[in-house]
């Protein structure tokens, strides 16, 4: 009896000092050596681009390196990705990213953050993708709104060592402003740095972690800076108490995140060189570009429950420059030694990638005409190719008019069946949709610069639901959608980023605070609307002198 009780007593204040006493996982005065390694923003490139560069097969044989290197100095890894692996890449696409979540097993990915673009399908094909991957897809802050409850897990554990390691997950709150709205009826997305609060209270209170990292797809702005962009991962750092988290792995501003100077980054980062993170209120906020073009690696060392940053670096995977000799000719060259390609990678891959390259000459439509597209027509004058692309790209934004530079068009489509292929001849360039919303002044000034570009040129613009009669560097008779433009109304318009960011010499519009990048890739949002509005009846996307210019 008397026994007993002493145990009971004992097992009491094993309890207290489990919760009331600070409890670490950690032995005092070991130092662990954790070596945290990231990528993000992988949008479909599991296979190396035409030049040989990146890819998994290079990454797999890269991560295994650096795993042994580690280990033989008694350290650990941990390898997260900032999200966004879907969408970018027609033969990934077309398989909805299995190639890319299969993969990730392969290389061994730890833990990821759901990006927007894990969006740009519908939901039952994201918990497909979760099932396919053997590690777990993390956002804090991200709800079913008919249920409150959160759709992700917001964190994992991992023990390291004996070391216990938080990932948090967040994902932009541009997530339903940017992305496709039919999918996002039931989805709500809360603050992200009000939701790391909370879950860090959370974690600190219940799990005692040793250490809490965050895999965030925000965005890195400069000293805050986000511009018509939801706030991104230095805003959230400086809202959080100070070195609470031991690093963000970013991504979503898809940028080599090297500071040149406090606050700023490097504008032209060189593959190879030292990049040095950025560092806001004790906290490390790293990105590695994008499509695993890089793997950041940062060597921690943890002591006494600190964690101290003592190596960083971006890796490049077998990133090349293009040199041009006196002769005229250029070849590609590596910026740092070839990274070989994992056998076991490729024989996981290459499947993948015949079965991707096959999807792309499947049907998606029919049309009863010819759309025209060549050089010698989309340069000089409006045609049925152009009406088309940017009714492609209206349907997918809401926007009230479209304008893109002729130049952008690259092929025609000849009367019977569509494939994958052809779209992506008639727009091979990978620019990104992106949409507007302009007062009609700002509109009319737009146009009035716009309609300035000469034909016979790139530049040349191709229009829909816009029509003019220029005069003198004046546009007379200016309508949107068969109606005079107002002032004072405000409208939305497509176009590509190419021309937003400047291209052609059309006016920037990536500063306006309605600017929105959608992230679709302009081949992938013409397939779409060509599947959904097949057969294609030329006569409808025919020019009718709706703009001229005297
Ligand atoms: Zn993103």
């Amino acid at each position: 009896m008397k026994c007993l009780k002493r145990g009971v007593a004992l097992a009491i204040l094993a309890a207290w000092s489990l919760t009331s006493l600070q409890v670490q996982a950690y032995e005092q005065d070991k130092t662990y050596k954790i070596t945290i390694l990231h990528t993000n923003d992988h949008h479909g490139h599991f296979w190396r681009s035409e030049y040989g560069e990146y890819g998994l097969a290079a990454q797999k044989t890269l991560v295994d390196g650096i795993r042994r290197e580690v280990a033989a100095e008694g350290g650990s890894v941990l390898l997260l990705s900032g999200g966004d692996i879907n969408t970018g890449v027609p033969e990934s696409d077309l398989q909805d990213a299995e190639p890319d979540f299969r993969g990730m097993n392969l290389v061994g990915y730890d833990a990821m953050a759901v990006g927007n673009h894990e969006f740009d399908n519908p939901l039952s094909v994201l918990r497909q993708q979760e099932k396919w991957s053997k590690f777990p897809f993390l956002s804090a802050n991200i709800y079913q709104k008919s249920t409150g409850e959160r759709l992700f897990k917001p964190w994992a554990l991992f023990n390291r060592q004996g070391l216990k390691i938080a990932v948090i997950g967040l994902t932009t709150d541009d997530t339903a402003k940017i992305g496709n709205p039919e999918n996002f009826t039931d989805i709500e997305f809360r603050n992200p740095a009000a939701e790391a609060t909370l879950v860090i209270q959370e974690l600190q209170q219940t799990q005692k972690p040793d250490v809490i990292l965050a895999a965030t797809h925000m965005g890195h702005y400069d000293n805050g800076n986000h511009g018509s962009n939801a706030a991104g991962d230095v805003e959230m750092a400086r809202s959080l108490p100070a070195g609470s988290l031991a690093m963000i792995v970013g991504g979503h501003s898809q940028d080599p995140v090297c500071m040149a100077s406090e606050n700023k980054k490097q504008v032209d980062y060189v593959p190879g060189t030292p990049c040095a993170p950025d560092k806001q209120n004790g906290i490390w906020i790293v990105q590695a570009h994008e499509w695993g073009k890089y793997v950041g690696r940062a060597d921690f060392e943890f002591r006494n429950g600190e964690m101290k940053l003592v190596h960083y670096q971006l890796i490049p995977v077998n990133l090349k420059k293009k040199v041009t000799y006196d002769n005229g000719q250029s070849e590609r060259v590596l910026y740092t030694p070839q990274i070989p390609e994992n056998p076991q990678m490729l024989s996981l891959l290459t499947p993948f990638q015949n079965k991707g390259k096959a999807q792309l000459e499947v049907k998606v439509g029919d049309v009863n005409g010819h759309l025209e597209g060549d050089r010698s027509k989309v340069r000089f004058v409006q045609t049925n190719m152009g009406h088309l692309i940017l009714s492609a790209q209206m349907a997918r934004t809401n926007a009230d008019f479209a304008v893109m530079s002729g130049g952008g068009i690259r092929d025609s489509i000849e009367a019977g069946k569509i494939t994958y292929k052809d779209v992506l001849k008639v727009q091979p360039f990978g620019n990104v949709v992106v949409y507007v919303d302009m007062t009609g002044k700002e509109v009319t000034d737009y146009l009035t610069a716009v309609a300035q570009m000469k034909p016979d040129s790139g530049a040349y613009p191709q229009f829909a639901n816009v029509s003019f009669v220029a005069k003198g560097g004046q546009l007379n008779d200016l309508k949107i959608k068969d109606e005079p433009i107002d002032p004072n109304k405000t409208y939305r318009m497509a176009t590509l980023n190419f021309n937003a960011t400047g291209g052609d010499g059309y006016p920037h519009i990536d500063n306006k605070p309605g600017y929105v990048n959608t992230g679709f890739i302009d081949a992938e949002v013409l397939k779409q609307y060509v599947e959904q509005n097949s057969p294609l009846d030329v006569n409808a996307y025919e020019p009718k002198g709706e703009v001229s210019w005297q």
